[in-house]
């Protein structure tokens, strides 16, 4: 059976060469599941593999706007399809200079997973564009996003595949992507979540992956008969998932020593406070500046060019900045350092090496699409309430993501179980995915 994921692996990554956050993420999934696929050779002989590979669609398009200047800019805009056997296709939206086809295709074929996982009728797809946000002006930015709607209007539906925000799409493009929608289409129907509260968002949204991550953090904790009370924590990056991961450790009585961006690090013995955090979300959100400024503003606290945080002793790690931000290495010395505990709020943070590292030291490893699963159900409840004309209160919108990232932990801890790996959440989550996706594709045909 171990031959059937050998030659599919081959053939990925033969055909995807130029491809290798792709191929990585698949190899990821594919090795995982062996174990399963030795049970139950029903896959096998329906080729669901090779159908789970290859995405639904891939949309590419040239995304054509005005800078301030006057001048015609071009860049490139992405739509990826990935998977539509559970529910309509669901993913974000990423702007970022480093996007190109690889990035996207990899976190489409994660998120389908983590959302079978999520329990909610969602596919997977992921789009963007190679735009870079940062240092452009707001009306800019509004152009830009008109322009890359003016595509991908053609492509999306609340039926068909509705997109969010990710890395430099936050409330503000979002509103901007909806109006252009709303133009174009003229109704108001639920096809982008993250919306803002008051034109059809959902209270929560905003925080739900940073305090998702922390919630599955705290079940895995509990296996162990442990909670937060008195842990270190580092957290990287400094934007929507960074922020939210760090409000919710406070109330649980951590203490948060790091915060970063693509720059550097701030480090901050004392540790970060609500106050602090307050001031740094002004900073990163309405003054849109660079973290180095904490340690200006705050003694005691310094900031380390060029540095992430992973050299500096903690009990728990909550990477929530990009891909591969934790290697092989980062992982040894976090484990030296006494790291027990490491919770993904970003997409694919560590490498094969570094998960490795975790799996071989038992260390309590969340992996992002698990661990970073309550954004997208958020959305799910989004799309639920637009569909219904409703508005659900804040407690009541928290208690459900509670709900499903507990219910995720326990499918990712239990599946673990069965196959003989208890808390090897890697496995667990790819399995108890794969299983919902794989079911629903052979009874659809997969077509
Ligand atoms: P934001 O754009 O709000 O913040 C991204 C943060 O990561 C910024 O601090 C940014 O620093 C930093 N960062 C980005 N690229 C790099 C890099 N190459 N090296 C170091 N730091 C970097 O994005 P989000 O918080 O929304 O997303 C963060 C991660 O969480 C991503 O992996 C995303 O896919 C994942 N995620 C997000 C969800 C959501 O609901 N938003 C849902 C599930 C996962 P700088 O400002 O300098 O670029």
């Amino acid at each position: 059976m171990s031959d059937y994921v050998d030659h599919v692996l081959e053939h990925v990554n033969q055909k995807n060469k130029e491809e290798p956050e792709f191929c990585q993420a698949v190899a990821e999934v594919l090795d995982s599941i062996r174990p399963l696929l030795k049970r139950n050779p029903v896959y096998e002989e329906k080729s669901i593999l090779e159908h789970l590979v290859e995405p639904d669609r891939t949309i590419m398009f040239r995304v054509s706007w005005f800078d301030d200047k006057g001048v015609h800019r071009v860049n490139r805009g992405y739509r990826v399809q990935f998977n539509g056997a559970v529910g309509p296709y669901k993913g974000g939206l990423r702007f970022h200079p480093s996007v190109n086809l690889s990035i996207i295709s990899f976190l489409g074929f994660e998120q389908v997973f983590k959302n079978a996982l999520t329990g909610l009728p969602m596919g997977g797809g992921k789009g963007g564009s190679n735009f870079d946000p940062k240092d452009k002006s707001d009306n800019e930015i509004m152009r830009f996003c008109q322009s890359f709607m003016l595509e991908l209007q053609k492509h999306v539906g609340p039926h068909m595949d509705v997109p969010a925000g990710d890395i430099g799409v936050g409330g503000r493009e979002i509103g901007y992507l909806y109006g252009m929608y709303k133009r174009i289409k003229n109704e108001h129907v639920g096809v982008l979540t993250g919306k803002g509260w008051g034109w059809g968002g959902s209270l929560i949204r905003p925080e739900a992956t940073g305090y998702g991550c922390v919630y599955f953090a705290e079940e895995m904790l509990a296996v162990r008969k442990r909670d937060f009370s008195g842990l270190t924590c580092t957290i990287s990056g400094s934007g929507n998932v960074a922020q939210y991961c760090c409000e919710k450790l406070l109330e649980k009585g951590a203490k948060v020593v790091t915060m970063s961006d693509s720059g550097g690090t701030i480090y901050d013995p004392a540790g970060i406070t609500t106050e602090k955090l307050a001031w740094l979300m002004e900073l990163k959100n309405v003054k849109r500046k660079r973290i180095s400024e904490y340690a200006k503003k705050f003694a005691g606290a310094e900031y380390r060019e060029g540095k992430t945080p992973w050299n500096i002793p903690c009990d728990c790690a909550f990477p929530c900045a990009t891909q591969n931000e934790i290697c092989g290495a980062d992982a040894e010395t976090l484990v030296k350092n006494g790291c027990v505990l490491v919770s993904e709020g970003a997409n694919m943070p560590t490498t094969p090496e570094g998960v490795n590292v975790f799996l071989k030291n038992k260390v309590m490893y969340g992996p992002g699409k698990a661990a970073n699963a309550g954004g997208v159900a958020c959305s799910g409840l989004e799309m639920s309430q637009n569909a219904q004309m409703m508005y659900w209160t804040r407690e009541e919108v928290d208690r459900k993501l509670r709900d499903i990232m507990k219910s995720i932990h326990s499918a990712c801890y239990e599946t673990s179980k069965k196959f003989d790996c208890p808390e090897n959440y890697v496995v667990g989550a790819n399995i108890a995915g794969f299983q919902r996706v794989a079911d629903a594709m052979i009874a659809l045909g997969h077509i």
